[in-house]
Formats: structure tokens, sequence, C-alpha cells
């Protein structure tokens, strides 16, 4: 069949204020910049992005790939109205033009623009009104979804991500091209089920390594082998005050009562193990310092803590001061802190030089919430110019752009900025610099789990903190407008 494969994501934390603008999906960083026409075909290949996996896996099936465009922004506001209808136009356009057999396209699945809170509902039933009722379209989503009846209806088989950190973004695009003969088979419509939990789930406790997410995924495998229902299980993007947030299961198959028994047994499953969701909710700011070097005296590697509420991967501006201010009063020794995202700080210890010391403020453009100027003085110990090739399961071999970094200290704490925002996905953000994670007692990382992929083995454990940033931690807390009723905010709360 000849297949029209393209891709347009967005995770937007709508309670950060200022819109994403065109540029961001520009912007080439962890993954590539917007992207259009024949390059779709090629550039993609080193990238573990669901893009590169299906189209691999499709072509080696005989299936003809017609680019057309793929743009990804880290998580941020909300998206431009006009971002969106620039985006999805061309993206109508080329598929218009190409008149495909099928369709695949690369969603997030928590995407919000300015007026659009389901951005992909809205993409999805435009292609949907474009291609008719009987050309398959598929899409694979990001485990942070959250999914609406529109997104169901409107596309004809969507699989999820069953990884956070998400090593098997690459995967799902193969698994949407494996199944694409069978949802073929099904006919234009597939019978499907889609289920919202009653409760929401914070966002580190939607980690696949820990319980009880690792059980659930491992469950979602079982059913799967037993019943040839293809099923997804998102936790969902609390930092989305729309009225569909929160955690979902869907499936597809032959027929619609085994579909909605499968679904079932997850959704089951998902409520039974609503008390194992409150055990991951992240510590007070200083009680997780305290904690981590309790630990440390004990330890024999690093401890981390996942400095969550300003973890960019999910709206968070990686500038806020909390545990750095923390530690600077403690006087802490064998500290690393990564990754903060201060292009003019990059560019004044790329100026000064390595060994110079130099007076720098940290947020001091701040606005948000945990943004509060520090000024200190740092000894540059070395620049970069931020590009080096990713390492771990997550962004592993694939070439990232950090842009402008260096690699600070100041009194026995070590510190990591760079000029695009973005998660310390790998430990290559502070080994490309020249430094030896393994002799810190504590790291802090502006993340809430994608450092587990490649950090993890490293620790000796991880302490989840709360300091104030955009991307709150716990669900109970987050003031919601928009959410539907008779969800509970927190899990195993009363409302
Ligand atoms: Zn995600």
């Amino acid at each position: 069949m000849r297949i029209a494969v393209g891709g347009f994501m967005h995770e937007t934390n709508t309670f950060v204020p200022e819109p994403t603008p065109w540029a961001m999906f520009n912007q080439e960083g962890a993954w590539p910049g917007f992207t259009r026409g024949p390059e779709v075909l090629t550039r993609f290949r080193p990238f573990n992005i669901a893009i590169a996996g299906f189209m691999a896996v499709a072509e080696k099936a005989g299936h003809q790939m017609l680019p057309l465009s793929w743009s990804f922004a880290q998580p941020s506001g909300p998206v431009e109205d006009a971002v969106f209808e620039r985006a999805v136009s061309y993206l109508l356009a080329d598929i218009a033009d190409a008149a495909p057999d099928a369709v695949f396209l690369e969603l997030h699945g928590a995407m919000t623009t300015e007026t659009i809170e389901d951005a992909e509902g809205e993409l999805l039933a435009r292609v949907r009104r474009l291609v008719g009722p009987d050309v398959p379209v598929v899409a694979s989503l990001d485990l942070h979804a959250n999914v609406t009846q529109k997104m169901v209806d409107s596309a004809s088989f969507m699989s999820a991500y069953r990884t956070y950190p998400h090593i098997d973004w690459l995967q799902t695009g193969q698994r949407v091209a494996e199944w694409f003969d069978r949802v073929v088979a099904w006919g234009p419509q597939p019978a499907r089920a889609f289920r919202q939990m009653p409760f929401l789930i914070p966002i580190a406790s939607g980690c696949s390594m820990i319980e009880p997410m690792k059980g659930l995924y491992a469950l979602l495998g079982e059913i799967e082998a037993e019943t040839g229902v293809h099923l997804s299980l998102c936790p969902g993007f609390p930092s989305a005050d729309i009225f569909d947030m929160g955690a979902t299961v869907i499936g597809y198959g032959a027929s619609q009562d085994q579909v909605d028994a499968a679904v079932g047994r997850l959704a089951q499953a998902v409520v039974r193990s609503e008390a194992a969701f409150l055990e991951h909710l992240a510590k007070p700011q200083d009680e997780a310092v305290t904690l981590a070097f309790q630990r440390a005296g004990l330890a024999s590697k690093p401890v981390i803590i996942a400095d969550t509420q300003d973890n960019p991967g999910a709206g968070g501006s990686s500038i806020t001061t909390g545990f750095l201010k923390a530690m600077i009063g403690r006087g802490a020794q064998n500290t690393l802190m990564a990754l903060y995202h201060e292009p003019d700080i990059a560019l004044a210890a790329q100026a000064a030089g390595k060994g110079a010391t130099i007076e720098v403020t940290f947020a001091a453009s701040g606005k948000g919430p945990g943004e509060v100027p520090l000024t200190t003085k740092a000894e540059v110990v070395a620049v970069s110019d931020g590009r080096f090739i990713g390492t771990g399961p997550m962004v592993g071999g694939q070439p990232i752009n950090m842009g402008p970094s260096a690699w600070l200290r100041i009194g026995g704490i070590d510190l990591v900025v760079g000029s695009v925002r973005q998660q310390p996905h790998c430990i290559a953000v502070c080994t490309h610099l020249g430094i030896d994670i393994n002799g810190y007692d504590v790291i802090v990382l502006k993340s809430s789990v994608h450092f587990r992929g490649d950090w993890q083995p490293y620790a000796d454990s991880v302490v989840v903190g709360a300091s104030p940033g955009a991307a709150l931690d716990d669900t109970g807390v987050i003031p919601f407008e928009h959410l539907r009723p008779n969800v509970r905010r927190r899990p195993m709360s009363n409302q």
C-alpha cells in the first residue's frame, strides 16, 4: 500500500502562560527540527522516534512511504493557534496531494492550543474528513497522551509507548507497522473501546520501571497475547487543565466483545492499583535533600534527586533555583546539578574561558514559580558547543544539540548549564564536558523519570523531590478549572 507518513508532536503544559511559537518546532535539540518532503524519509533514521520505526518495518513489509511533514517541540505552554493551523495545513495539503491508501501520524496526544483543548482530536478529525471513512488512519502516541473520545472516533488505530522513560519510542512505530496488516484486515473501522480511569496519576508515579506501572504493562502484554486485542495504557499528562485530562485504556480488535473484555480487564487492574500510585509522590524539597545526604553517607554510588517540578519534559523552565539555594545553604560538597537552561550564563562562561571565576545570576529573567534570582560566583571548569552523541536506552546514538554549554563550580557544587532547553536524558550531557559522574555523593537532575534510563545504573537510589516549579507533582494540588467532574484528583482521595 501507499502510506503517507508524518508527525506533529507537543506536550502542552497549560499552566505555562507563554504560548509556544513556530520557532520552537523548528529548533533542533535532542530531536530534529521541522522537516517536510523527501527528507522525512532519510533524516530520522538514527533517532529513537516512532516514524523511524514505522517506516523501517512498513517498507520491509512491501509498503511504499509517501513523506508528509514532521515536527516536535519541547513541552511548553499552549501552542499558538496559528502554529497549529500551519502544521496541520501542511499535513492536510500533502495528504491531499499524495492521495494515499493509508496514513500514519506520529502524535503525542497531549497537545493543546490557545483555543483547542484536544488538538490531536481536531487534527485526526480533519484528516478523517479529508480521506473519508475507508482509508486507514493509524497513529503512535506518547505514554503521556490525554486520550479523548474524538481521537478514538477519528483514528482507525492508535498505539502508545509502554515505557517511561520512553525507551520504546522507536518500537512503538515498529509496533504500529507490525499491526498494520491486521488493522486493515479488521476493516475500515475496527472494533475499539476507550475507558477513562476514575482517578489522576501523578507524573512520577507513571514510571514503568517501578510498581504499579511495571506490573500493569506486563499484564497488558499478557492480555494482548492471550486475546489478540491491541491495548494501550496511558497515565495521562497532568499539567493540562482540560476536560479530558487523565489516565485511559484503549483497545482495538476483530470483535467488539473481545475488545470490551480485554479493555475491561486492564482497566480493572489499574483501578485495583490505585493506592500504589501514591507511593512515589514527591517529597518536599528540604526533606528530599536531607534524605539524599543521609542515604549518600551509607552508599557507594551517588544518590539522585529528581527535581521533578522543574522538568522541561513537562513544561518546566529548567531555571528554578530552589534546590541550588538549598545546596548552597547547607554548604553541600560532592554535588552535581544538571541541566540548567541558562544561555546567558553559558555564553559568559565561554567568553571568560576555562579557569576563570565569574559572577552569575541564575533565573535572572524569572517570572514563573520557583524562578527566584540567585547571584553567586562560579568557576568555569569546562565549556563546550553542546554537540555530542547521546548515550543510554532513550537517546543512545542520536546527535544531540545542547547549544553553548558550561561546567561550573560553586563551592562543592558542580553544575551544568546549556542553551537549548531539554532534560538530562543521558549522562553524556555531563560526561561530554569531562565530568565523571561516579565521584559525587548527590546528583540533582531537572527531570521526573526520563533520566532513569541512562543514569539509574550509576546511582544508589532516586529521591523524587518537589521544589517550586511549573510541573506540579501532586495532582491533588494542581488548580484545575476545566477538568471534568467525578475524577479523583489524587489517588485514594474523596474528590
Ligand atoms: Zn511522555
